[in-house]
């Protein structure tokens, strides 16, 4: 749940979703567990310990225990959830979107987002107010816990070499846009003996840029690496699930890369599975072929990447928009596991970050939306797929056909009428060839 502040976003609706979520939870357990508890962390926005204590209230109405773990990630509260033996866990953050936002984000007791029948069901709960209050003998206890940020410091400094990093004393540019991420960020980087310079880094929600790490938004970032001269740069969304990283030499190289080079590093090591979203670069294939593994496609939406790598065991997941998942750490997107991986690949092959980006080799992705309802959006795909019957076709999410010398996925947005392209190919020609197909198909079937 995401919504604006004030506006469709208050208090109340806070606790009435945390009344559904507790109602949902008894419900799925029933007489198994005869106490529940949930644990609540939020990001750094200033509307964060409303929205705590308003969920608080409506969890405890219901008669589950609540752990509040204050201002953490969106990985570490996933950590905190199986750590605690936790029925679930809430996420107050709107992520990647501006300060007028917040949300709500559910995890499951393994630490994932539910499966979209699940939230469906939970929804239902609230839009029907079917809340089972509890009476006064058995109202229940709020707590908290501050040790959400050393216990995902210690997971992720586990599937690492940490001496190997720490002899190399990288020089690492941090940005976490004053979300979450900057305190705890910090202590891992020192933790591996990097020197760091850190920009952006109180946690005040008061972002010093546009929130979504990507290329237009991290210029001060570029800047900082190059007068440093340091050896990296990383920036992180306000709930740290999500990573971008810049060279040595200033350039944003995209998010795209932040999955192929841990996986890089993964497949560097052993051979295995990994499961990526349909809308994620063909980089992460390359890698994995080479290394004799396979990859496991999904539907966009971080839940159905985190099940099919606990399904399919992988050793490395995660979505091009910079999320990176190991299960070792847990089943979701953690930008701390991003930054330690690449810091290993950088350690172990001792060369530059550029060097080894340039080393997976570049693709050309472009994404682009139109409007479109559903049932224009069925015309198009429909159409779509007579014009690329020879191309391989994945209908899990509406189509992504693979070519010879590329990609594209078409499909509907789950929030809004609209419909999403995502293209890639080795040649920029190629890959607009294929978008103004789509484009084309569009203007027959929309005028
Ligand atoms: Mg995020």
């Amino acid at each position: 749940m995401r919504g604006i502040v004030g506006e469709n976003l208050t208090g109340s609706v806070a606790v009435e979703y945390g009344c559904a979520f507790g109602t949902f939870l008894k419900k799925k357990y029933g007489d198994k567990k005869d106490r529940l508890s949930v644990c609540i962390g939020r990001d750094s926005r200033p509307s964060g310990q409303m929205f705590e204590s308003a969920l608080t209230e409506g969890l405890c109405a219901v008669g589950i225990d609540v752990i509040e773990l204050g201002l953490v990630t969106t990985p570490g509260v996933g950590i905190m959830v199986r750590q605690l033996g936790c029925a679930g866990g809430v996420v107050i953050t709107a992520s990647h979107n501006p300060i007028q936002y917040n949300g709500i984000k559910l995890l499951l007791s393994d630490g994932i987002a539910p499966p979209a029948e699940t939230a469906e069901q939970v929804r239902q709960y609230f839009l029907d107010k079917h809340f089972t209050f509890v009476d006064s003998p058995h109202c229940v206890t709020v707590t908290s816990s501050s040790r959400t940020d050393s216990a995902h410091i210690g997971r992720v400094l586990a599937i690492v070499d940490k001496d190997a990093i720490g002899a190399k004393k990288f020089k690492v540019v941090l940005d976490s846009v004053n979300g979450a991420g900057g305190p705890v960020t910090k202590k891992l980087l020192a933790e591996l003996g990097c020197a760091v310079s850190a920009i952006n880094d109180e946690p005040t929600g008061l972002f010093a840029h546009i929130p979504e790490p990507t290329v237009d938004n991290v210029t001060e970032l570029c800047e900082v690496v190059k007068t440093e001269k340091a050896d990296i740069g990383f920036a992180q969304d306000p709930d740290a699930d999500r990573l971008a990283i810049v060279d040595e030499n200033g350039r944003y190289i995209g998010e795209e890369y932040t999955l192929a080079l841990a996986a890089k590093y993964i497949f560097s090591r052993k051979t295995g599975s990994a499961a990526a979203n349909l809308s994620t670069s063909r980089m992460l294939d390359d890698i994995a072929k080479k290394a004799g593994g396979t990859v496991y496609r999904t539907a966009v939406g971080e839940a159905n990447v985190a099940a099919a790598m606990v399904e399919h065991n992988c050793i490395i997941g995660g979505e091009g928009n910079g999320g990176v998942i190991d299960l070792r750490v847990g089943p979701i997107r953690d930008s701390l596991v991003g930054i330690t991986l690449v810091l290993q690949l950088m350690a172990e092959r001792g060369k530059t970050i550029s060097r080894l980006a340039g080393e997976i080799g570049s693709y050309y992705m472009k994404k682009d939306k139109f409007t479109a309802d559903k049932n224009q959006g069925r015309q198009i795909l429909n159409s779509a797929k007579k014009l690329f019957a020879n191309a391989k076709l994945d209908t899990t999410d509406g189509c992504r056909f693979d070519f010879d010398d590329g990609w594209l996925h078409l499909r509907a947005s789950n929030t809004e009428p609209v419909m999403r392209i995502i293209a890639e190919a080795r040649n920029q020609r190629t890959m607009q060839k294929y978008i103004n197909a789509v484009l084309n198909i569009r203007k027959e079937i929309l005028g």
